[in-house]
């Protein structure tokens, strides 16, 4: 076992494995970029070593620097995580000349697996079942639409290179084909700077069904079960778990055979997850292989009770398997849910900022958080946008997701949009918790789970209310306490007035809807007049820091947060951000407005889709903005024209950056 280790990575999977190194007595050295000098992972490491400015590619890519920290710090291997190097072949093999182990497999099955087309030739020729599809060289568009054919639509166009969801186009007719697999090149080079393509069969509702396996230098190789990942959105992970619901132990054993054949056949060492495509019918198809530690890892440790990052370590450092098969066994169920800085309403736009507030629900042997960020922290547009991972278990599915629900409902992030809403609409959905679904759940379900914004209703307004007003209480006290004239009536916040009824008005913007609520001042609490009727509020903070509230009789606890203007109130799972409003103040209509047409984050155009002096409809498409390797629209957000477009197309613009403006025009 080594007593030094390096960590080429960041975030939360830097900190997983301090984690793991701690307990068993390995020293850790991390690195890290200028955008990450107080991260989480810097500062639970032993030791750690800057590396280069924000950007991955002067940072946390770079070889020569990472190599250069493991030589310093005399660490022995270097753990690259997942994402960054962890499946790079040149890294790998770098490694291995200035004689660090690399905690991963041998280079040979790196390359091997890094194309797409190469390890499906390798699988089909130790038999393991594939697809049918074309994956060979010759990359003609006529030779494709041919092999297309013969195949028979629908056919899924993937970059050979490909990873994340990218490059890749499902063509469900003839005439559609030239133009996808243009489109599906295009990403391709522009993702991974090489364009070759192969061609499949389409499943049309299969389940993503991978296993876990695991071999070491001697010969021993094992399956720890397998993961359903078939909640996805764009192709790509959102919510994993393990055992796949409905999996017979027939078909695990099957598919995790094929899986032990697939990894031996290029002489695999270490962690790898091979993928498949599960149809209803039962059969299943190799899709492609992980040459590192996955993601969603953790659903796997918590059904079998193993550290795979202990496992890891001692297989670099030469050792056997801990166990053999006939010693692992699932026990319970574990469910794994990707909690992201993102938008889903916008088409899972990332999202950046300071994330104000962070609290989460207590870990425990049913509760587990893997993550790299607290409170204060920045997501930036430099890495991938997770805040955590939050893992779940329990003796059967139908536990683990109720617990799932709970812990979901107690995550709080304020600062940056997140999917956590999202999450728990896919947690609460009835298909889901019937284990009904497979990779089209989300795309089929859109309804339930991306529903109409609904304006905040009398309980969200009713606390924000309460939340003003003890805030005024409290300031108001503590100022007559500190005054000399503790008793002046300035200090008297009952809304006494002279020759007036005792009430006064609060005002809210809810998205881009004024509300107000008039309060009336009750010897047993405030009167609020709220939308949907009267209701008599009273309630107090907590130690910490939390409202109980007691709303027109029904008791509840909330939490309300405050960043500038705004307040973000988060009551019984649900969250909801209301601005503090100022119907006085000059311009406010202008100044929201105007937010529909700035740059959500700093990005480049892609493409301008309209003229100055063209008319537009509300949410018609004006600009493409890529930003954080996605792409997205900027819709209109009112009828108008437009009256000047300021950036044009590659022009890099800043977060906040005003894109184009808008004129209303005037009528006859
Ligand atoms: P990437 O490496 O970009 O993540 P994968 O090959 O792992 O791409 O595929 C990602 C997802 O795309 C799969 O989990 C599945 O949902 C879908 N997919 C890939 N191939 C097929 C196919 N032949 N039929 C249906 N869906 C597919």
């Amino acid at each position: 076992m080594f007593d030094t280790i390096l960590i080429a990575n960041r975030g939360e999977i830097a900190c997983r494995i301090i984690r793991t190194a701690k307990r068993l007595g390995i020293r850790t050295v991390t690195v890290y970029s200028d955008a990450d000098a107080t991260a989480r992972h810097v500062t639970l490491a032993d030791e750690a070593y800057r590396i280069g400015p924000p950007a991955a590619k002067e940072s946390y890519l770079r070889i020569d620097a990472i190599l250069d920290v493991a030589r310093i710090s005399g660490a022995q291997a270097i753990h690259p995580g997942y994402g960054f190097l962890s499946e790079s072949a040149e890294f790998a093999e770098a490694c291995e000349k200035s004689g660090v182990v690399f905690i991963g497999p041998p280079v040979a099955a790196i390359r091997a697996m890094g194309s797409k087309s190469t390890a499906k030739k390798i699988m089909q020729e130790a038999q393991v079942p594939l697809v049918p599809g074309y994956h060979g060289t010759n990359q003609n568009p006529d030779f494709l639409l041919q092999e297309a054919k013969k195949i028979g639509f629908p056919v899924i166009i993937k970059a050979s290179a490909g990873g994340g969801g990218k490059g890749m186009r499902a063509v469900f007719q003839p005439q559609d084909f030239i133009e996808a697999l243009g489109g599906a090149k295009r990403e391709s080079m522009a993702s991974f700077g090489d364009d070759h393509v192969l061609v499949e069969y389409y499943l049309t509702k299969p389940r993503h069904v991978e296993i876990q396996i695991f071999t070491d230098g001697q010969g021993n190789a094992v399956y720890l079960f397998e993961r359903d990942c078939s909640i996805q959105r764009r192709h790509q992970k959102v919510l994993e778990e393990s055992p796949a619901p409905g999996l017979t132990p027939k078909l695990r054993e099957k598919m995790g055979n094929a899986a032990v054949v697939a990894a031996q056949s290029i002489g695999y060492v270490g962690a790898g997850t091979v993928e498949f495509l599960l149809n209803e019918d039962g059969s299943f198809f190799f899709m492609e292989m992980n040459t590192r530690l996955q993601v969603e890892h953790p659903v796997t440790e918590m059904i079998t009770g193993q550290d795979l990052v202990e496992w890891q370590l001692r297989v670099a450092g030469g050792e056997q398997l801990p166990l053999a098969q006939q010693d692992l066994a699932i026990s319970g169920h574990a469910i794994e849910v990707r909690i992201y800085a993102e938008d889903p309403s916008r088409d899972f736009l990332p999202a950046i900022g300071r994330i104000s507030h962070l609290r989460t629900p207590a870990e425990s042997t049913h509760l587990r958080i893997d993550t790299g960020i607290r409170e204060g922290d920045e997501v930036s547009i430099h890495y991938d946008p997770m805040v955590a991972k939050l893992i779940v278990w329990d003796t059967d599915r139908t536990g683990a997701l109720r617990r799932l629900k709970n812990a979901l409902e107690d995550f709080q992030v304020v600062g940056v949009t997140t999917n956590i809403g999202f999450l728990g609409r896919i947690a609460a959905h009835p298909a889901f918790a019937a284990g009904d679904f497979d990779t089209g759940f989300i795309e089929r379900h859109r309804s339930e789970l991306f529903p109409e914004t609904a304006p905040a209703s009398d309980r969200i307004l009713a606390l924000a209310c309460l939340d003003v007003l003890l805030r005024r209480a409290a300031e108001a006290s503590s100022s007559a306490a500190a005054s000399t004239d503790p008793y002046s009536p300035w200090h008297f916040t009952g809304g006494w007035r002279l020759n007036c009824d005792n009430h006064y008005n609060l005002y809210f913007l809810d998205g881009e809807t004024p509300v107000t609520v008039t309060v009336h001042y009750r010897q047993s609490g405030f009167e609020l007049e709220l939308p949907g009727g009267e209701m008599l509020v009273r309630g107090q903070f907590n130690a910490d820091g939390n409202i109980l509230a007691d709303l027109g009789g029904t008791r509840i606890m909330a939490t309300v947060v405050r960043h500038g203007v705004d307040l973000t109130i988060m009551a019984r799972g649900c969250s909801h951000t209301l601005m503090i409003y100022d119907p006085f103040a000059p311009d406010t209509e202008e100044a929201g407005v105007g937010g529909g047409l700035t740059a959500p984050m700093p990005g480049k155009v892609v493409a301008v889709l309209v003229e100055t002096g063209a008319q537009v409809e509300k949410g018609a498409p004006l600009m493409i903005l890529e930003a954080m390797k996605m792409e997205h629209t900027i819709n209109s957000p009112r009828e108008g024209v437009i009256a000047q477009i300021n950036y044009g197309i590659g022009a890099l613009v800043d977060d906040g950056a005003e894109l184009l403006s808008l004129r209303i025009e005037e009528g006859p």
